[in-house]
């Protein structure tokens, strides 16, 4: 990418990622329907849906009595579940049902609060602690406070009146605020929510609630004036709870950002983590609703063909060497006049004032691979390798185009994902800056893309997980030596060991 890092060296934070090693399993998810004042019978379908079209949930629905029926025998077996999704807004439960949800939820069980559900059980003490803040059903100052987002802070109103209101429905900007959070990490900071009921004046015991994101509930709209809260997590006992407010019909649940918040939330909800890639700023903006049908989403193209739970083995079966070692064959230059050459064992680039970016390219196009490499890179220098990338005469006169996974010096952004000449800035959502790369050493590369899917690692730490169906889904691997200021240089880069593991 470009050279601009200075612009943020100032917000450097060392990033702690954790390592996923454990293979990805499905998680068993319980869903609860049977009452509720929405179209419960529309919307459960659309809910399973939305959270099984990920691969990660399997979803069974439980059914409650009708209004009015024998709730007696309504007992679901909560603990044969890592999660429970409520969609759900009725009578009261049985006792010895609602004292077997307590207990599930305080020893570890994930719950999540669907739109409505956060109505039910004004009367019930620890659901309120579980939800947070909820709506309706007779709840005011008696509940707890209102808690809003005012002056760059969140505040609690302890001021007497009705909890729940809402708005007339209409498309409203969600903005994240708590962006280290599992759930909202690695999504972008504001978005549009499709047409929805925007929730204001719930209110609650709050405590140990985190609010990830608010919306401002305009009085244009018939609102409160305030940001109100969206998005929370909850820590009740042992167990981890995602309450949205999102979703009040067919047309809410099929924004994108309700589908992708609630499997976030909820793989929370059953793990603690998020093992689902990030979201760019292309899937999820604050300029357009992204709209789409839960029934006919797809499972992510390649999701079968890769497992993704861990970094590439590169000690495994499968693997070609791309760089023989002693010299460029299979390789041709484009772009920049940089020099390339090939010692001791390594490609070695060179830069040359006054040269646009140049790159050494594989000869043959790549689709579905894991790649692993070694650099070594002047601290100085910017560079970074291509995948999937192309170079047409039809666009800018044949010019290097395409993701690319960056090297530089740390603390940088070193094993993010850049959309080289692609006119799209970063792919990455965020670039928190690491020190993974280790300066003035060689650091071993990895990265596995198989369909929209990229995910890299720096010396054997997870950098960038993400999403991205906009790029070429094939392309030619391309190493990077950039341009440089004028009286500056030469600077180097090198690679060695370049291997890849076609994923057919
Ligand atoms: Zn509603």
């Amino acid at each position: 990418m470009r050279l601009s890092c200075c612009l943020s060296c100032a917000a450097m934070v060392l990033l702690t990622m954790h390592s996923v090693s454990a293979k990805e399993s499905v998680i068993k998810t319980l869903l609860i329907d049977g009452q509720n004042n929405h179209q419960w019978q529309k919307t459960t379908p659309l809910i399973k849906a939305t959270l099984e079209k990920t691969g990660r949930f399997a979803v069974d629905v439980v059914t409650s009595p009708e209004n009015g029926g024998d709730m007696s025998k309504f007992n679901p077996k909560f603990s044969d579940y890592q999660v429970v999704v409520s969609n759900y807004n009725g009578e009261p439960w049985s006792k010895e049902t609602s004292t077997a949800f307590g207990e599930y939820v305080k020893n570890g069980g994930g719950f999540v609060s669907v739109h409505a559900a956060d109505n039910s059980f004004p009367e019930w003490t620890e659901y309120n602690e579980m939800i947070g803040v909820g709506g309706w059903g007779g709840r005011n100052e008696k509940s707890g406070p209102y808690v809003r987002w005012r002056e760059g802070k969140f505040d609690r109103d302890t001021q007497a009146g009705r909890g729940g209101s809402h708005g007339k429905r209409h498309p409203f900007e969600v903005i994240v605020r708590d962006e280290a959070h599992p759930i909202t990490r690695g999504i972008p900071a504001s978005w549009m929510q499709a047409e929805d009921e925007l929730y204001a004046e719930l209110r609650g015991p709050a405590s140990n609630m985190q609010v990830l994101a608010t919306a401002f509930s305009d009085k244009a709209t018939g609102g409160t004036g305030e940001h109100e809260p969206m998005l929370m997590a909850i820590n009740f006992g042992k167990g981890r709870v995602f309450h949205t407010t999102l979703g009040h019909d067919e047309v809410a649940m099929s924004g994108a950002g309700f589908q992708i918040t609630l499997q976030r939330g909820t793989e929370w909800c059953a793990t603690g983590e998020v093992s689902q890639p990030s979201v760019t700023a292309a899937q999820l903006t604050a300029k357009e609703v992204a709209m789409k049908d839960p029934k006919t989403l797809e499972l992510p193209i390649g999701h079968n063909k890769a497992d993704f739970s861990g970094a590439p083995n590169i000690s495994g079966e499968g693997w070609t060497t791309l760089f023989n070692g002693k010299d460029l064959s299979g390789w041709a230059q484009k772009n920049g006049t940089a020099k390339y050459s090939v010692e001791e064992g390594a490609v070695v680039g060179r830069t040359s004032e006054g040269s646009p970016n140049s790159f050494m390219c594989s000869e043959k196009d790549y689709s579905d691979f894991e790649l692993t490499f070694e650099v070594r890179v002047d601290s100085a220098l910017n560079s970074g390798v291509q995948i999937r990338s192309k170079s047409i005469p039809e666009k800018d006169s044949g010019r290097v185009h395409g993701p690319q996974v960056e090297i530089e010096a740390s603390p940088g952004t070193a094993g993010y994902v850049y959309g080289e000449s692609t006119g799209r800035g970063w792919l990455s959502p965020t670039q928190t800056k690491t020190d993974a790369l280790k300066n003035g050493d060689w650091n071993r590369y990895l990265i596995r893309v198989v369909g929209p899917r990229i995910q890299t690692w720096i010396n054997g730490r997870k950098i960038e997980d993400i999403y991205d169906p906009a790029s070429y889904q094939s392309g030619f691997i391309g190493l990077q030596v950039h341009g440089i200021a004028k009286d500056t240089g030469p600077f180097q880069v090198r690679w060695r060991d370049i291997r890849i593991h076609e994923v057919k």
